[in-house]
């Protein structure tokens, strides 16, 4: 998709609430905290009918996201639940599944912990040579790209094309891109799944996750499996999520520009011994990233000398805030071998904010010298 196309989106997205409203009506949706609807006679004749299964402030955040994926959407309270939806309404005992070695460890968790004594078979691929191998005996493949916390990415519509020869169903995480960024339906993925937690809500106030599918039986499915499930989502948070959502674009696209100034600034920083950013010419990730990418993202990974020093580095910094997650308003790092992931001591995930660069650059340019 044309970044022209991105941008109708984006413009779009904020005013197609306001079409068909009628006069008087709020211009923004409301919130619709209510566990039973007004329910007289035939149950079939009526919109909504318990708060399980329908809510009027949710389905104004799927409105929103069904808009920009351009596929059927159902939002859940966490990414996690989306990605929960994934897996238990895809698989069966007998089932293979392929999920990145080095992608969101959690998902692996879930795999592990309960679809395996049900009878599904885990396997996992690192996402820099996720391709080789092909897909044949799969049901489902997910992956996510580019990687977290690697930043390794993996083309989408090759793995769309290994996918479709084998007979898998093809998902792919885009938390890290948002549709904004990266648009896997369009390259031909058959899943999306997002958590909304992190940039698309974006003030880390609020949890939330939704499933995007152009296939109505995987789209029906899951539906059902939150209405019988009853893993729904807050009206409250619904409404946050909506709200974060309408300024995305341009949340988004400051830390995107703000990412690729800062990425490039550390890569010839002499406190600094690696960089990984998918929008640096020289990164593994680049080619590929350029090929499939509106934009480079707004996570960068950087290594220093040891643990020690990246956890000053972290600590001297005025404008990093320490800790997990990204996509939010303020720019956060954290050590990632602190929860046990296969990097270096010293090796740090940084997720840029909003704050002007300059200030930005200067505060990490100072903290990085009083960190050697
Ligand atoms: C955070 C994250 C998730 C899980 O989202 P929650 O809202 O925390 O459940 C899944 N995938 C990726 C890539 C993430 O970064």
């Amino acid at each position: 998709m044309s970044t022209h196309e991105t941008e109708r989106l984006a413009a779009e997205l904020l005013h197609h609430f306001g079409r068909g409203l009628q006069p008087g009506e709020s211009v923004v949706p409301s919130i619709v905290p209510t566990a039973v609807f007004h329910l007289p006679g035939d149950p079939s004749d009526v919109a909504y009918q318990y708060g399980r299964y329908n809510n009027p402030t949710w389905e104004a955040l799927e409105a929103a996201l069904r808009l920009l994926e351009d596929a059927e959407t159902v939002v859940f309270p966490s990414g996690m639940a989306a990605i929960a939806a994934l897996l238990f309404t895809n698989l069966a005992a007998g089932d293979r599944v392929l999920l990145p070695s080095d992608g969101y460890y959690t998902t692996r968790v879930l795999g592990e912990k309960y679809l395996k004594p049900l009878g599904v078979v885990i396997e996992t691929r690192p996402t820099a040579t996720f391709l080789d191998g092909g897909f044949e005996g799969y049901r489902l493949v997910l992956i996510e790209t580019p990687s977290n916390p690697g930043l390794d990415v993996c083309d989408i519509a090759a793995a769309a094309g290994l996918a479709k020869r084998a007979g898998a169903l093809l998902a792919v995480d885009n938390t890290t891109m948002t549709p904004l960024g990266q648009r896997p339906l369009e390259l031909g993925a058959d899943i999306v799944v997002c958590a909304d937690t992190k940039a698309i809500n974006g003030h880390s106030d609020a949890l939330m996750g939704h499933v995007a599918s152009r296939n109505d039986q995987v789209m029906t499915r899951v539906r059902d499996w939150r209405r019988y499930g009853g893993a729904i989502p807050s009206p409250f948070e619904a409404w946050l999520v909506y709200r974060g959502l309408e300024t995305l674009e341009v949340r988004f696209s400051r830390m995107c520009a703000t990412a690729a100034i800062v990425a490039e600034r550390l890569a010839r920083h002499e406190c600094v011994t690696a960089v990984r950013y998918p929008g640096l010419a020289n990164d593994p990730s680049h080619a590929i990233a350029r090929k499939q990418m509106t934009t480079f993202g707004s996570m960068i990974t950087l290594t220093l000398r040891d643990g020690a020093m990246a956890e000053r580095f972290i600590g001297a910094c005025a404008y990093i805030q320490p800790s997990t997650s990204f996509g939010g308003v303020r720019t956060c790092a954290e050590r990632r071998a602190r929860w046990g992931d296969s990097v270096p001591d010293g090796f740090v995930r940084l997720s840029i904010g909003l704050e002007p660069a300059e200030v930005l650059w200067a505060s990490m340019d100072e903290a990085l010298r009083r960190a050697e």
